[in-house]
């Protein structure tokens, strides 16, 4: 199963994700989580992206496509793969098209997360990760058992450095003028399916499943 899960930043990407490792046996592929890793590591390539993070742009197509690129030919990936915020640009798009036919390969779905941007605002302020796991919280709608640690390692949790007003607004301007003609290039090809993700987690889970299994 290879899927590609597109939405806005705070849309339920990665939490959803987590439910699809378990459903498919197939690995969770972050460009996010891959890039904070990198930043966390202090390499070249983290320092460089960390600019545009922080920023709230895009990290550039040159370094997010040779990180794929290097990521999808990782053995995990052999029985397929959730692609979580990739890609986010119409060259992402063609790239992985490229690289999929490269290797007879297709997708079998791209699910698009369907949120409204003053939702996004609530759950992104009030979004926490944890240091130690990357365990996501969200204070009013799953908060941890105690106030600032995690349920899972007890680390401490902490705000995403994007996870700021002006930071959030400028990731959904470009969401919307960056990503979503991604949506249409996937609709064109009749790969899409639209959840609406304004619900709680259990019901898009159940949703995301009753679409990609019927
Ligand atoms: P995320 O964790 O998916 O919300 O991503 C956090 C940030 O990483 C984004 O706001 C971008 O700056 C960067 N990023 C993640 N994935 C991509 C991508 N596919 N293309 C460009 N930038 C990305």
């Amino acid at each position: 199963m290879r899927l590609i899960l597109i939405g806005p930043p705070g849309g339920g990407k990665g939490t959803q994700s987590k439910y699809l490792i378990d459903q498919f046996a197939i690995p969770q592929i972050s460009t996010g989580d891959m890039l904070r890793e990198n930043i966390n590591n202090n390499t070249s390539m983290g320092k460089e992206a960390q600019k545009f993070m922080n920023s709230g742009q895009l990290v550039p197509d040159s370094i997010i496509l040779d990180m794929m690129q290097k990521r999808l030919n990782e053995q995990d990936c052999n029985n397929g793969y959730i692609l979580d915020g990739f890609p986010r640009t119409i060259p992402q798009a063609e790239k992985l098209d490229y690289l999929l036919k490269g290797v007879n390969q297709q997708l079998d779905h791209v699910i698009v997360m369907d949120v409204p941007d003053n939702l996004i605002i609530t759950r992104l302020s009030n979004r926490r990760s944890c240091k130690g796991c990357g365990q996501v919280y969200n204070l009013i709608f799953e908060p941890p058992e105690n106030a600032g640690k995690c349920n899972n390692c007890n680390e401490e949790l902490y705000l995403r450095e994007d996870d700021n007003p002006a930071t959030i607004q400028q990731r959904l301007t470009v969401y919307h003028q960056q990503t979503k003609p991604v949506i249409k290039y996937y609709s064109d090809q009749r790969l899409t399916k639209v959840i609406d993700s304004k619900g709680t987690i259990d019901e898009i889970r159940s949703d995301i499943l009753k679409n990609i299994t019927s």
